[in-house]
């Protein structure tokens, strides 16, 4: 069976109680291809979750942007896997390069949550990507499989894993990574986890790939091999006419 094509929006800490109406009401007059052939997941800021999830049409699904590493209690400010799965949020974004950089979020650190969240029936949208200067020194594959490798260490189970490989360089930048740049990480990262976790796994895995995406770049990216899916960041903010009209997803 193929991998089902997966196309998320990753609306970070933006919106108003407005802002978000309006984009839920486009995203529910939009056309979207049947969930048989794309899921479509969006993720809002936790305050706006319940609001959105109760107002999508029930083909569009919702995901966290982050959650607590383990069971909640005295832990100021944090949300947990828990309350996700009693709020009925089937997914949550894990590892995103805005928690690494800006909250110090280590790659084992994102494999222990990645574990914890799956373990209580969340499914993960975990990211992994290079900056630019480890580009440019060429550690962009061994970055990546240590990423990655903290998740691997931690879960057996990968069917309910989207890996997004999202390069830092790219993301907010306007910057997206080429096909072949894209396609080039993709079909490593596919490998890496052929000789790491199994051959199944490679195969069944959907990595999908984050960083600038837009309208117009989507569709040359969408057509490589090892590309099976985006997290979209700011044009998923983007509420207009041609939004609209076109079949975007
Ligand atoms: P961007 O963000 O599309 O605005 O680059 C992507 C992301 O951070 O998930």
């Amino acid at each position: 069976m193929g991998r089902k094509f997966f196309v998320g929006g990753n609306w970070k800490c933006n919106g108003t109680v407005e802002q978000v109406e309006s984009i839920v009401n486009t995203l529910n007059a939009g056309q979207i291809a049947s969930t048989d052939v794309v899921e479509v997941v969006v993720s809002p800021p936790y305050v706006f979750l319940p609001t959105v999830k109760g107002k999508l049409r029930p083909e569009i699904q919702v995901a966290a942007q982050n959650c607590w590493v383990k069971k909640g209690g005295a832990f100021t400010g944090e949300v947990s896997a828990e309350m996700l799965v009693n709020l009925g949020v089937p997914w949550v974004i894990l590892g995103h390069s805005e928690r690494r950089s800006l909250m110090g979020e280590s790659s084992e650190f994102v494999g222990e949550k990645v574990a914890y969240a799956l373990a209580q029936g969340l499914k993960v949208i975990a990211c992994v990507g290079e900056t630019l200067e480890q580009r440019e020194a060429g550690s962009t594959m061994a970055v990546v499989a240590e990423q990655t490798k903290a998740i691997a260490d931690k879960i057996k189970d990968w069917t309910n894993v989207v890996v997004a490989y999202e390069p830092v360089w790219a993301i907010g930048t306007g910057k997206v990574a080429t096909p072949a740049q894209a396609q080039e990480v993709h079909a490593n990262l596919r490998d890496w986890l052929k000789t790491n976790v199994s051959p199944e796994v490679a195969e069944s895995t959907r990595i999908i790939y984050g960083g600038s995406v837009t309208g117009a770049s989507c569709k040359e990216l969408a057509g490589q091999p090892d590309v099976d899916g985006f997290l979209v960041g700011g044009a998923s903010l983007k509420v207009n006419r041609e939004h609209k009209q076109s079949r975007v997803f």
